[in-house]
């Protein structure tokens, strides 16, 4: 059985380098169990997604660090249940920010704040570890996953998750993108994920060919869908692709269908008429 209790540090791997989760006090519809933050090191630590708002969590990542340093704040985008934590954090160490601002749409938290530019490709060494930046754009465009290059274990926030699928989230969110990044993830050498929400993954090569082939799936349910309903509403055509999703869960699935649809249209095989959907018949 994992354990899974709010504020409470747990090693998540036998990894060299300790690792360990300290789940937030947010379970819900979208955050499952909470939102998974993550402290990396010994001395020279590193946490990874503070999470929303909370003093209990504030404290107990202040616990958590105790007498050492914490070097870095890690924020791998900034929904409301990743970034907004950071700040009071970083107040409180003097810790260096590292993400890439919100884009300006709704549900971003606009008060993270780098001091400096973060670019997919960078490498950040502590005395005991050195991390990579990811950029990872899809389920948001400013999305980093970041990899733990001596374990190779890659935190992967919202971009793969344990238990659930991302929701992608248009226009901000790509679906082309999304798929684009996992492709990618695909050839790097990885032997843990260390998802946003949920369990660690021990096999991620495994997660992530199950990842594309699901969305693959998907859409040409969409196809499908599309071809045997003619021109469709997006209420109504996400009844008929997410008949296996929960009823409070098809807002969400909503907008995934919309970045789907978007990817065939710009793929010139699905044509917007009057707020309905079809098929490209020249394609
Ligand atoms: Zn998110």
């Amino acid at each position: 059985m994992v354990e899974f209790q709010p504020g409470v540090p747990v090693r998540v791997a036998d990894t060299q380098v300790p690792v360990r989760r300290i789940l937030g006090r947010n379970p819900g519809a979208m955050t499952g169990p909470g939102t998974n933050s993550y402290l990396i090191g010994t001395h020279s630590l590193s946490l990874l997604d503070p999470g929303p708002k909370d003093e209990l969590q504030f404290d107990s990542f202040m616990a958590a660090i105790g007498a050492d340093r914490l070097d870095y704040i890690f924020v791998t985008h900034t929904h409301k249940d990743h970034s907004p934590g950071a700040a009071r954090l970083q107040q409180a160490t003097g810790a260096e920010l590292v993400g890439l601002p919100a884009p300006d749409v709704p549900g971003q938290d606009l008060s993270f704040r780098p001091a400096r530019e973060w670019h997919h490709g960078d490498i950040i060494d502590t005395e005991e570890y050195s991390v990579r930046l990811i950029h990872s754009p899809g389920h948001v465009s400013n999305h980093i996953c970041f990899l733990l290059q001596d374990e190779q274990m890659l935190f992967t926030g919202d971009h793969v998750l344990q238990g659930t699928t991302s929701v992608i989230l248009p226009p901000d969110g790509d679906m082309t993108a999304y798929l684009d990044s996992l492709l990618y993830l695909q050839t790097l050498s990885l032997r843990y994920l260390a998802p946003g929400h949920g369990d660690i993954m021990d096999e991620p090569q495994a997660e992530l060919e199950n990842l594309i082939a699901h969305r693959l799936r998907r859409e040409q349910k969409i196809v499908d869908r599309l071809e045997a309903l003619g021109a469709c509403h997006l209420d109504t055509l996400v009844l008929s692709v997410y008949d296996d999703v929960a009823e409070h869960l098809i807002i969400w699935a909503k907008k995934t269908l919309l970045a789907h649809l978007i990817k065939l249209q710009r793929e010139g095989r699905a044509v917007l008429h009057d707020d309905n959907w079809q098929i490209e018949k020249n394609a």
